[in-house]
């Protein structure tokens, strides 16, 4: 798709707001709309605030405070990790149909999932109107093929709507699609090809849509205190 069709694309949804992204029902009302998805599934994402991983935010099955994976791993670049939604069924139907550009209004609904999970998660260790947040950035080329960056919008309707202050530090060199990767070579494949411009924050969140080895994170959290950073936070929506 050229650029100026997808403009007209996102305009259209503006003006013409498009089915429920999870079950397909017409939006009823601007406030609806406004999220894209119909009431009763947007009461469907409920935060589940059992006990979390002390190290990688994920809900622990035991009674202990770190999870199997984290306790088998070297350590990580980030100091607390802040995981909302596994990813699978009505979760992964709603953000693929907001990665693929058809529901961007999802951007709102779930800005306000994360702040509202943010204010009650025990796992939270820092304050998220004090904290800068950076959004971690797309690969290289992304922006290109996709038109938009999908994270970056979230980042801008939270610092619109709730006044989070938002940094952007973070650049991505061209490197191999994490997806295709298995996790070791997923550590690898980035070591480098983030790059902080300037100065870190001494503190700082960071903004992803997908948690899945940690990699991106790590790799990115490894950038900001190799420029100055004593403390990178993360914030993801989904975690796989
Ligand atoms: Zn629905
Ligand atoms: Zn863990």
């Amino acid at each position: 798709m050229k650029t100026f069709s997808k403009r007209l694309y996102f305009l259209k949804e503006l003006l013409f707001p498009v089915n429920c992204a999870a079950c397909g029902a017409a939006l009823l009302n601007g406030a609806e709309a406004g999220t894209g998805l119909c009431e009763e599934c947007a009461g469907m994402f409920p935060v589940n605030f059992e006990k979390r991983c002390s190290v990688c935010g994920r809900p622990l099955i035991s009674e202990l405070d770190i999870c199997m994976d984290c306790r088998k791993s070297d350590g990580n670049a980030y100091d607390s990790m802040t995981l909302l939604y596994p990813y699978i069924g009505v979760e992964q139907q709603v953000l693929k149909a907001y990665k693929f550009g058809r529901h961007r209004s999802l951007a709102r609904f779930f800005s306000e999932k994360i702040m509202s999970a943010l204010g009650l998660l025990p796992c939270v260790k820092f304050s998220p109107l004090e904290v800068p947040w950076i959004p971690v950035p797309p690969r290289a080329g992304k922006l290109k093929t996709a038109g938009w960056d999908q994270v970056e919008l979230i980042a801008k309707t939270l610092e619109r709507l709730y006044h989070v202050p938002v940094l952007r530090r973070l650049k991505r060199l061209a490197s191999k699609s994490q997806k295709e990767l298995g996790k070791a070579e997923r550590m690898t494949n980035l070591s480098g090809r983030i790059i902080c411009s300037g100065k870190a924050p001494e503190e700082a969140v960071l903004l992803d849509d997908v948690f899945t080895t940690g990699a991106t994170m790590n790799a990115c959290a490894g950038a900001l205190k190799s420029a100055g950073a004593k403390m990178v936070h993360g914030v993801c929506l989904f975690y796989d």
